[in-house]
C-alpha cells in the first residue's frame, strides 16, 4: 500500500511534519467497510483504532496524509482543559454536567497515556502537567478560581503563588500559577505517526491523497473520492475545522486559524538564565491564551494569543506575517532574559470551536449513521484521541464519559454574515480585556 508522496509539501507545514512517512495509496474503485472514517488526524485515527477493537472493518480516508491538520500542527500541550476554562464551565453549567465533563477530561488524558505505552509511542511524552499561569496580579483572580473550582470538583492541581513559582524554577515573568498535574508535553508529530502505526497494526485501511468529495447516507451509506467510493453502514465525520468544506454540520463550529513560533535551540547557558528545571507546559491566564513551552531539543515553542477567521468558507493563510511579528514581541516581553535568541521558525493550522467551547459528538444524517467528533477548541490532543472511543460507544448504543457531552442546549453558530461579526465582537472583547493586563505590565515597566 505505499506510494508516491503526497501532492502538498507536508514538511513545510509544522516541525512535526518534517519527515512525514511515505503515504498510503489513494483509493482506487469500490471498496465495502463497516465504518468509513473521514480525516486522519487523532480523531480519525482514534476511531480506528477503538471501531477496529470492536471486530468492525474501518476504511479512513485523508484528503493529504495522516497528520496534515492540527494534530500534526499544534503545541503539544496534553491538558485536562474542556471548554474554555474552569470557571466559565462552573459558572456555564450545573455541578452534574461540569462532574461529568471533567471526569471526561480526566479519563482523555489517561487514554493518551495509555495509548501511549499500549502501542510504545516514542513521543517524547513529558509526564509534567501544565501550569496556568498570570503574568500580572489583574490576572490572580482568574487563577484563585480556577484553583477553587477544581478544589469543589475535587481534581488534583497545585495553586503556586511567586515564591513556590520561584521554588520549581518558573521563568520570571509569571507571577502566580495553577499547576494541572495530569498531562504534559510531547511530540504531536511522533504521538500522531504512532496512532498511524497502531491503527495500520489493527488491520485499519487508510487511503491517503484521498479527499473525500460526497456522503450520502444510505443505506448503504457511500463516500466519494475522485478515484472511488466506500459502501458502508457509517460514517465517522473527524475533519475538525475541515468540516465545512463537507457541506455537513455548518452551524456547529466556526474555524479559527492559531499560529505558533519556535525558536533557536536554547544553549546550556541560556536555559540556565530561565531555570525552567521542571519543564511544565505553561499557559497564561488571558482570554486569549499564550502558550510556552520547551521542546525535547531545549527550545522555546509558543504562540496562540492572536487569532483570526475567515468569512464564510474562505481559508485563511496558515501565517500571517503581522501576527508573527506579534507572537515575536510578545516572546520578548515574556523572556527578557532570552533577548539573544532568535525565533527560527512560524507555523500555524486551524482550530474549530463550538459557541460553548465544548467538542461536538454525535450523529446526523436521515438515519442518524453518519457520526461526527469535532470541536475541540484547541485542546483535541486528549479529547480528539478520546474521540474514538465516544463515536464507538455512540455507534453501539452505548453509555460512556462521552455522554456528558450529549443532551446539551447547543448555541447554533449563525450564517454569515453575522458569524463573521460575531467573531470579530468577541476577538475585540477579547483582547481589549487582555491589553489592559498586557498595557499595566508595560506601564510598570516590568516587561
Ligand atoms: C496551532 C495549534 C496549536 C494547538 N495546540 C494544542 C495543544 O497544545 N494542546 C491541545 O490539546 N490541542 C492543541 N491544538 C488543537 C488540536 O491540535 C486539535 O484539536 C486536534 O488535532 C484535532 O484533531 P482532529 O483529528 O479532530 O483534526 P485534524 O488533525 O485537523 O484532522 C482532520 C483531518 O481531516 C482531513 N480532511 C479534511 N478534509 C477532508 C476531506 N474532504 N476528505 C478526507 N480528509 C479530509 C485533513 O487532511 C486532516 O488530516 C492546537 C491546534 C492548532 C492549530
Amino acid at each position: 500500500m505505499e506510494a508516491a508522496t503526497s501532492t502538498v509539501d507536508i514538511s513545510s507545514l509544522s516541525p512535526w511534519l518534517a519527515a512525514p512517512p511515505r503515504s498510503q495509496t489513494p483509493l482506487r474503485g469500490e471498496l465495502e467497510a463497516d465504518v468509513a472514517v473521514v480525516g486522519a488526524g487523532f480523531s480519525g485515527l482514534s476511531s480506528a483504532l477503538s471501531l477496529r477493537r470492536e471486530g468492525l472493518r474501518v476504511a479512513v480516508l485523508d484528503s493529504q496524509i495522516a497528520g496534515y491538520g492540527a494534530s500534526g500542527r499544534n503545541a503539544g500541550h496534553l491538558t485536562p482543559t474542556i471548554g474554555k476554562d474552569l470557571p466559565s464551565l462552573s459558572r456555564m453549567y450545573g455541578r452534574a454536567r461540569v462532574r461529568g465533563l471533567l471526569e471526561l477530561a480526566e479519563v482523555a488524558i489517561s487514554h493518551v497515556e495509555g495509548a501511549i505505552e499500549k502501542h510504545a509511542i516514542d513521543c517524547d511524552y513529558e509526564p509534567v502537567g501544565n501550569l496556568i499561569a498570570a503574568v500580572h496580579p489583574k490576572q490572580h483572580d482568574v487563577i484563585d478560581r480556577t484553583a477553587q473550582v477544581a478544589t469543589e470538583f475535587g481534581i488534583p492541581g497545585e495553586l503556586l503563588d511567586r515564591s513556590a513559582l520561584v521554588a520549581r524554577g518558573i521563568p520570571a515573568t509569571f507571577t502566580r500559577g495553577y499547576l494541572e498535574p495530569h498531562g504534559g508535553i510531547l511530540d504531536p508529530g511522533k504521538y500522531l505517526r504512532g496512532l498511524r502505526r497502531a491503527a495500520l497494526e489493527a488491520g485499519a485501511q487508510l487511503f491517503e491523497n484521498s479527499p473525500v468529495t460526497g456522503i450520502s447516507d444510505g443505506p448503504p451509506a457511500v463516500v466519494e473520492t475522485a478515484g472511488g467510493r466506500v459502501r458502508c453502514q457509517h460514517v465517522v465525520i473527524a475533519t475538525n475545522a475541515y468540516t465545512p468544506q463537507l457541506s455537513r454540520l455548518d452551524s456547529v463550529a466556526v474555524r479559527i486559524q492559531v499560529q505558533l513560533f519556535r525558536t533557536a535551540p536554547l544553549r546550556p547557558e541560556q536555559l540556565e538564565r530561565i531555570d525552567w528545571r521542571g519543564r511544565e507546559g505553561i499557559y497564561t491566564a488571558h482570554e486569549l491564551l499564550e502558550s510556552f513551552r520547551l521542546t525535547s531539543d531545549q527550545r522555546i515553542l509558543g504562540g496562540s494569543k492572536f487569532i483570526r477567521a475567515g468569512f464564510g468558507k474562505g481559508i485563511l493563510a496558515d501565517t500571517d506575517p503581522r501576527v508573527c511579528r506579534r507572537l515575536e514581541t510578545v516572546f520578548r516581553q515574556r523572556f527578557p532574559e532570552l533577548a539573544d535568541v532568535p525565533v527560527e521558525q512560524h507555523w500555524g493550522g486551524p482550530i474549530y470551536m463550538s459557541l460553548d467551547f465544548l467538542p461536538r459528538v454525535g450523529r446526523s444524517g436521515a438515519r442518524g449513521n453518519i457520526l461526527h467528533a469535532i470541536a475541540y477548541a484547541g485542546h483535541g490532543i486528549a479529547q480528539a484521541s478520546y474521540a474514538g472511543e465516544m463515536v464507538t460507544d455512540l455507534l453501539l448504543e452505548r453509555d460512556g464519559p462521552g455522554s456528558a457531552l450529549q443532551s446539551r442546549w447547543r448555541i447554533p453558530v449563525p450564517p454569515e454574515p453575522l458569524r463573521w461579526l460575531a467573531f470579530q465582537g468577541l476577538t475585540r472583547y477579547f483582547e481589549a480585556v487582555d491589553r489592559r493586563v498586557d498595557r499595566a505590565l508595560t506601564a510598570r515597566g516590568d516587561r
